[in-house]
């Protein structure tokens, strides 16, 4: 019998935490069948290394994009020039950026001026993201309502709405307007009642698998970095509340995070 295959469709494996075993991870990541990685960016300083890390690893697929937490008022227009000049000159650079995140808003930083900001540069990274004909990868807290709103008036080619937190609702919401649903360790907590539930309500077509590594690690690895050789064991918690069997959601979620991102192999 084949391998089942996964894909972490969320892994921050270009930060420094993984610089001494990031070989030692990748090989276990194999040998479980996680074939491909995607790894977002979170702010322009980052993205060199970013895309140099994943030029050298066939399995590791970049995005770039500036987290609504570190956007920098005094650098971001500049930012932004960058993240253009990165996406028109990927062919000669030899690297192939498969989406533009993670971008979005977040609603935990109370600030008002700085709430106005974030809206004004994910409106600037979603027409970036059109203009290039890519999918986005959505950080979204406590803002879902407002990022609702602003994706059904600004067209995009959808993506994943990364570590969901919202209601079931809204991720109907965000599935019709073309976005796959990112589910990690989290859903391994029991009393996360409301994201069990909204996984169990929408089809597994709109379901895409992550760790956040080295973040929000699931509960048999609590105290440890996170690492994305968990994806088999999180598809196993998403079959076990869904009933269904692991072998469907392995297939599925792979399937889902190959056409969202256009990962052909
Ligand atoms: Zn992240």
């Amino acid at each position: 019998m084949q391998p089942l295959q996964f894909i972490d469709s969320h892994c921050h494996l270009d930060l420094p935490i993984f610089d001494s075993d990031r070989e030692s991870v990748l090989n276990r990541c194999r040998e479980l069948g996680v074939s491909h990685i995607v790894v977002p960016g979170v702010t322009a300083l980052q993205w060199d290394n970013l895309l140099n890390i994943c030029r050298e690893h066939d399995s590791l697929y970049p995005a770039i994009g500036i987290h609504p937490l570190f956007i920098e008022s005094d650098t971001v227009t500049e930012d932004l020039k960058v993240m253009n000049f990165l996406l028109n000159n990927s062919l000669t650079h030899n690297y192939s950026i498969v989406a533009i995140g993670e971008v979005g808003l977040d609603g935990t930083e109370k600030l008002s001026h700085k709430i106005s900001l974030q809206q004004k540069i994910f409106i600037a990274q979603l027409k970036i993201a059109e203009e290039h004909n890519l999918p986005l990868i959505l950080h979204i807290r406590k803002a879902h309502q407002t990022a609702i709103e602003i994706l059904k008036h600004n067209s995009n080619h959808g993506g994943v709405v990364h570590a969901f937190s919202g209601s079931l609702e809204q991720a109907l919401e965000y599935i019709k307007l073309g976005f796959k649903i990112g589910v990690g360790g989290t859903i391994s907590r029991v009393n996360a009642k409301k994201l069990r539930r909204t996984i169990c309500n929408i089809p597994l077509e709109s379901i895409t698998l992550e760790t956040d590594s080295p973040d929000l690690a699931p509960l048999w690895a609590k105290d440890e970095r996170n690492s994305p050789h968990h994806i088999p064991k999180i598809a196993e918690v998403v079959a076990e509340i869904r009933g269904d069997n692991l072998e469907r959601v392995a297939t599925q979620t792979t399937e889902n995070a190959k056409t969202i991102f256009n990962i052909k192999l």
